[in-house]
This record gives C-alpha cells, structure tokens and sequence, in this order.
C-alpha cells in the first residue's frame, strides 16, 4: 500500500477550509498548515476583529484557510497580499504583539518507490500529459503528504521584529465629480481642475 491509496483523514476544521474554498487542494493544506501552526505558536484563536492579522507573499489557495481559521479576512482588512509568488506567510498577534513568519522549506520528500512515482506523475502534470486519474493520484499524494509531515518539515519557522500594521482605514465617501458614486475619500484622485473623481474615471479622462 502506497500514501495515494490510503485513505486520507480530514480534520473537522479542514473540513470546514474546505468548505469556505470550495474543493481540497495542497494550497489549501499550506494554508491549514501555518494556521494551525500560527494557533498553536501564539494561542490564538479565531479573530473577530483586526487582532490577528496575515501577511501573505502568494494569492493561492492557502489564503481561504488562513481566512476561517484564523479570522485573517479579506473584507476586514487583516489580510494583506503582497503576492511575490513565494509560498511564505506572517501572521501578527495585535495583543501578544509577535509575529512569526513561515516559509516553505522544500518540494515533497518522498523516498524510494513513492519517489518515483511522484517524479513521473508531477513530470506528466508539467508536460501536460497526466490523465485525469494521474491528476487526481498526484494531488493526493501531495495532499497526505502534507497532512501527514511534521510542520518542521514543511515550514521554516522564524519569529520576526513586530512591525504593527496599521488599522483598516475608516473613511468618509463623497460622491466621483464625475459618474456621482459615492467612494472612499482616500481612494479618489485629484484632477488638475481641481475636481476629484474615482480611480475608473481618472483613468478615462
Ligand atoms: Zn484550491
Ligand atoms: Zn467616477
């Protein structure tokens, strides 16, 4: 029996990333992963405000996880994407005043036959010659994988200067000089007749 036959078991708040995301995915596990790792490292628990607050270098998958586990939301402004395509995550406590950052150490580590076998399934998956079955084996191979590995295995982990990010601006809105919609005052852009006028409409005069 290989990993990508046994039967993968799902955590009930994975099952609940799964949820909020819409499929199970490696991504997603990445996600689960360093929140649950966040969790352990500074108890927290799920923010209802800004106390938490994810700073993540990608926008993939692992993203919806870190949003229900940790409260790290996109419409709270707890969530802040600096996408540099890198599979690395800090995640601040406001009350604790931490931060730690977790980075990907490496690609999967597998041994022997299950080398093997990944080496030709993610080969196929690159040329774009997988079957659909292929797909499916590789994904959860990657899947158990990375349920499966202790966190220091996945992820370096360095706690770093506490850098307070500010709160989610709160602003008034005042109407665009031109369409009339009403938008946030930081957000508009001043014309040199001295009009202000939202970011869409700037850009077409
Ligand atoms: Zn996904
Ligand atoms: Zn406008």
């Amino acid at each position: 029996m290989t990993v990508s036959d046994e039967k993968i078991k799902i955590p009930d708040d994975l099952k609940q990333c799964v949820a909020f995301h819409g499929h199970i995915c490696p991504g997603l596990i990445y996600g689960y992963r360093v929140a649950r790792e966040a969790m352990r490292l500074m108890h927290l628990s799920r923010a209802g405000d800004e106390e938490v607050v994810a700073v993540c270098e990608n926008d993939s998958c692992a993203i919806d996880a870190l949003q229900v586990l940790l409260g790290t939301a996109a419409g709270k402004g707890n969530l802040v994407v600096r996408n540099y395509g890198k599979n690395a995550y800090t995640v601040l406590s406001r009350p604790m005043r931490r931060a730690y950052r977790f980075s990907r150490r490496t690609g999967y580590t597998y041994g022997g036959k299950e080398r093997e076998l990944y080496d030709r399934l993610e080969a196929a998956r690159i040329a774009g010659k997988a079957s659909e079955n292929e797909e499916r084996q590789l994904k959860r191979m990657k899947i158990a994988d990375l349920l499966s590995q202790p966190f220091a295995e996945l992820f370096t982990t360095a706690e770093v200067p506490y850098d307070e990010p500010p709160y989610a601006p709160l602003q008034p809105s005042c109407p665009c000089a031109v369409c009339g919609e009403m938008t946030m005052a930081g957000k508009m852009i001043p014309l040199p007749d001295g009009r202000r006028v939202c970011i869409p409409c700037s850009q077409q005069s």
